[in-house]
């Protein structure tokens, strides 16, 4: 079984490669657990297909992050593409409060099964 950055072919930027790490763990180790002690496979055979969804919104958000932080000196248009994306991130609410919930807090994806 692979967790963390070993899984995480792209560790994501924006504070997420520990707590992606983590949020593995957290699944694996029950997994484990039923396995070994009581022989029930099912979670360790959910356990990829229940990570890789919570995996993949991360990598969504931080490629978004990286894109709208890191300027194009030399590419006017994405340059202005960038400064539209932030002043809607900071002066649109509804957008204001994606990112924070992004930034912050993954769970309910977890929650909502993987
Ligand atoms: C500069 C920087 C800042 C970061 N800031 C944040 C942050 O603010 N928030 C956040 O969530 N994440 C952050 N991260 C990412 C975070 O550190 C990693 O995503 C996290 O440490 C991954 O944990 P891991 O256990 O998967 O891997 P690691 O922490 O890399 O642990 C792997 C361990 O395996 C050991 N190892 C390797 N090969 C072998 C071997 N053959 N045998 C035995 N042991 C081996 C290594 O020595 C290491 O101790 C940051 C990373 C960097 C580089």
């Amino acid at each position: 079984m692979l967790a963390g950055d070993a899984a995480h072919i792209v560790p994501p930027t924006g504070a997420k490669g520990m707590n992606l790490a983590l949020a593995d763990v957290r699944r694996l180790a029950p997994a484990l657990a039923a396995a070994v002690l009581e022989g029930d496979g099912r979670l360790l055979d959910a356990y990829s297909d229940a990570c890789l969804r919570r995996i993949w919104r991360a990598e969504e958000f931080s490629t978004y992050m990286t894109q709208m932080l890191h300027p194009h000196p030399s590419d006017d248009f994405e340059n202005g593409v960038q400064l539209a994306r932030l002043r809607q991130a900071v002066t649109v609410r509804s957008a204001t409060e994606t990112l924070a919930r992004n930034y912050v807090d993954l769970s309910s994806i977890d929650l909502a099964g993987g």
